[in-house]
């Protein structure tokens, strides 16, 4: 099945301009900007400009050009908020909700980069 792009979604507005973000980084092809409700200190949010809705999606159909800005796009936001474990920093974690089951809200590809503080355990077996 297709994927299905619904580009009424709060970030195709805010990719087309129709609302404001705190922009972190923009590329050709990526745009990273601070999360609305942040959970952590450094709370930001990568998404391609392209109209991809989940992942997978994503790393399925989007161009090499575009997969390759947008991966360079991630390191440089963990550079630009000082979490590169390698280069001094102190670590993020790089989250990506799919669909109902990821309970993801915004149906536009984002991963979510979050730093600042120890962010404990990644999920609870339930
Ligand atoms: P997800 O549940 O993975 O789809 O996460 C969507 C994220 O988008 C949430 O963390 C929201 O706080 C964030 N969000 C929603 N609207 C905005 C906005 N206008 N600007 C920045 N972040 C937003």
């Amino acid at each position: 099945m297709a994927y299905a792009y619904d580009d009424q979604n709060i970030f195709a507005k805010i990719l087309r301009g129709e609302i404001p973000n705190d922009t972190v980084l923009e590329t050709e092809h990526t745009l990273a900007f601070r999360d609305i409700a942040p959970k952590a200190p450094d709370h930001v949010l990568v998404i391609p400009k392209g109209t991809y809705v989940t992942l997978d999606h994503f790393c399925a159909e989007a161009s090499d050009a575009e997969i390759v800005d947008f991966n360079r796009a991630v390191a440089q936001v963990c550079k630009m908020i000082g979490a590169e474990p390698g280069h001094g920093g102190e670590g993020f974690r790089a989250i990506s909700n799919a669909g109902e089951n990821g309970v993801q809200e915004v149906p536009h590809f984002h991963m979510h980069i979050l730093a600042g503080r120890p962010l404990g355990p990644m999920l609870l077996m339930r």
